[in-house]
Formats: structure tokens, sequence, C-alpha cells
């Protein structure tokens, strides 16, 4: 089965008791039991919900994975994900992870014990350094947000697995259509499925994929404990959204090519960083291991006021934190999604004050071109 049709004819396929091509949204937190215990395979819906189920076989099918698991959110993916480990546990993060993620990290689950260490995982050599004996996992997100550094997944997973660590990726950026970590060695994927996999910016979600039975064991242990889950209604909303993210993905990544080139092109633009430009240091390895480029692209106009002026002037590109859904966004991530990385820290990255992030929606590339075009001039 080809990655499109997988999306609308994998997991769970419609409902067996009435035939409804769509899944229901069971919209119930407790079951009726014949007998104490005697039940149909539902008990109580943190534990598991008929609607959520389809979502989380479908997510599981579309990244070739053992097992899947919903989340209210991105973040409560993540932590739950972390709550796999224990005080004194060590893991290996790339160095430019998600605003929220770096957070979540440093001010919360290291008050738990946990410790982290990140690194450029996009060089081999910083990951195997930074191992050590307490070591469980490294934690790995390509291309990266805002600057869209890539990493080798297959690389880094050969190496964990030959140190029993494992390997996580957070897939939000490429979401499965355009890549599978778990299909290039990854031991768990997750998504914030409120970018792509959404679709709409309607719904907060999160989702999870785990390579073996014992790692589906152990997260559902954490996921009915901790009860972080997500709920019916956003569940459904997430069904809906998988069976057009094939369609969405393609024409989001042919427009952004083109407005990538166009940016390039520009005189008003200093730096332009999209995977699929010549000019990218990791496009080679993007062609290795994905399907696609993606809709990110960001580039640097030179200065916080150029920033607020190219905002300013923007029709079709709403300035809001988030991504990946059918209307173009816009943001400045050093004032946004990464203020809560502290100053020095976001020097080191290269987040500028200049450096604008687009995540390039649905709409007609002429128009957005034209749209770019009489901002910058
Ligand atoms: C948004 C995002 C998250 C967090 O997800 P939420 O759904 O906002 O909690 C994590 N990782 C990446 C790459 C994201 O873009």
């Amino acid at each position: 089965m080809k990655p499109k049709t997988r999306l609308i004819h994998g997991g769970i396929f419609g409902d067996e008791a009435t035939g409804a091509v769509s899944t229901p949204i069971y919209q119930v937190s407790t079951y009726k039991q014949e007998a104490v215990g005697k039940f149909k395979g539902y008990e109580y819906s943190r534990t598991g919900n008929p609607t959520r189920h389809a979502l989380e076989e479908l997510i599981a099918d579309v990244e070739y994975g053992h097992a899947g698991f919903a989340f209210g959110s991105g973040m409560a993916a993540i932590s739950s994900v972390m709550m796999l480990f224990s005080a004194g546990d060590h893991v290996i993060l790339t160095d430019d992870v998600y605003g929220g993620t770096y957070r979540v990290m440093n001010k919360v689950l290291n008050r738990f014990g946990l410790e982290f260490t990140f690194v450029d995982t996009g060089d081999l050599e910083q990951v195997k350094a930074a191992v050590q004996e307490n070591t469980k996992a490294v934690f790995i997100e390509t291309p990266t947000n805002p600057l869209l550094k890539v990493t080798d997944i297959g690389a880094v997973a050969t190496f964990a697995k030959g140190k029993g660590l494992l390997t996580i990726v957070d897939n939000t950026f490429m979401t499965p259509y355009f890549q599978n970590p778990i299909s290039l060695g990854a031991d768990i994927v997750l998504h914030s499925a409120t970018k792509y996999i959404g679709g709409h910016s309607d719904v907060v979600a999160g989702l999870v994929v785990v390579n073996t039975a014992q790692l589906a064991e152990e997260l559902h242990f954490v996921q009915n404990s901790v009860g972080a889950i997500l709920g019916p209604q956003d569940s459904w909303l997430l069904m809906r959204g998988l069976k057009t993210l094939g369609i969405r993905m393609e024409e989001t990544n042919t427009n952004a090519q083109q407005i990538a080139e166009f940016l390039d092109g520009n005189e008003a633009v200093e730096a332009v960083i999209y995977p699929g430009l010549d000019s990218h240091s990791g496009k080679a390895l993007m062609e290795k291991q994905a399907r696609g480029f993606g809709g990110m692209i960001s580039f640097d106009v030179g200065s916080k006021e150029k920033a607020d002026d190219l905002l300013a002037k923007l029709k079709y590109f709403t300035l809001a934190e988030s991504l990946g859904a059918v209307e173009s966004l816009i943001s400045v991530p050093a004032q946004m999604t990464h203020a809560s990385i502290p100053e020095d820290r976001r020097a080191e990255l290269g987040i500028t004050e200049g450096l604008v992030r687009i995540s390039v929606g649905i709409e007609d590339v002429e128009d957005l071109i034209e749209d770019l075009q009489q901002a910058l001039s």
C-alpha cells in the first residue's frame, strides 16, 4: 500500500458495528460491564476509547510501527515518552529542538532527576561524545525548528542501537507522509499533531508510535497512569486530517519549493534556509531519508525592524505561532516560539532578531509569491 492510500485505508476502516465509513465519535467515559470484569474491550476512556483507539491504530499503520498512542498535545506526548525513564537517566537531544521541548526538559523534568545534554545531532561525533554511563536515549528533531538542520536518522539509530540506547524522533515537520523514522531504525516517533496532521488550526494534540510490544506496554502504562490522553472529538478531527495529509503535503511542498526559490533571488533577503535548495547542506540527506522537503522556510531580513515591517505588510501570511495548516503562517522565532530560550542561547544557535519563519499553506502559490514580493519591496 502506498503512503497516500495507507492514510485512507490504514488502521480500522470505518465502524464495524454500523458500517459507517467514518469512525463515530464515542463521546463516553465508561462502559457497561455484563458482570464484574466482563466487558467488550473498553472499561474506562482514560484506559481506552474506541475513537481514540481507531486513531491510534491508524497512526501506528502510517508510521510503520507496532502501536500508536494519542495525547492531549505534542508536549503531553513528549512528556509521557520521557516518563519511560527514571531519575538518574540521561538523554541526548538535538540542540535546536522545539522551544517547548527545551523548556520541559530543562525546567520541569530536570526536577525529577532526569539529565540532558543538547548537541548538534547532525554531527554523529557529537552524539558519540555525549554518551555517558547513564545515557538511555537520543532524542532527535529533523529538520529542526526554525533552522531546519538535518540529522541522519539511520546513522544515529544504528549507533544508538549498538550502545543499547533508544532513538526517539520528533517527526512533526516531515509528517508520516514524507518521513518514517521507524523504517529508518528509530524506536519511537512522535508528533505534535496540532500541526500538519490536524492540518486546519483547529485542534491541539500529540501522537506517539513505538516499534515493539514491550515499549507499547510501557507507554500504555504511562498513558493510563498519567492520563494526558486525547479526547474522542479531537481524535476524530485527527483521523479526518490524516485522510487528506497526502494531498496537503504534496501541495505544501510544491508551494514551498517555489517560494524558497523566489526568496533566494530577492535582494531584500539576506539568507534563505530551505532543505530543498541546493545551498542547504542537508539536501542530499533529506533526499535519502525523506520523500519531500516540507513546508517550512526560514529567512533572514537583517533586523527586527525589517521583520516587523514585513509582518505589517503581508496579507496572506497570518502572524501566528504554530505551523502546518492549510493557511500560510508567519512568525518571528526570537520573539515568539523561541522566546522561552534564553537570549545568549538563541544567539549561540543562530536564531537572530531578523529571522522570519513561514509555514507555507495550500493557497495558490502565485498569490503567496505576489504577497511576499509587495511586502519585501
Ligand atoms: C508544536 C511542536 C511541539 C509541541 O506540540 P504542541 O502540540 O504544541 O504541544 C513539539 N515539537 C515540534 C517540532 C513542534 O512544532
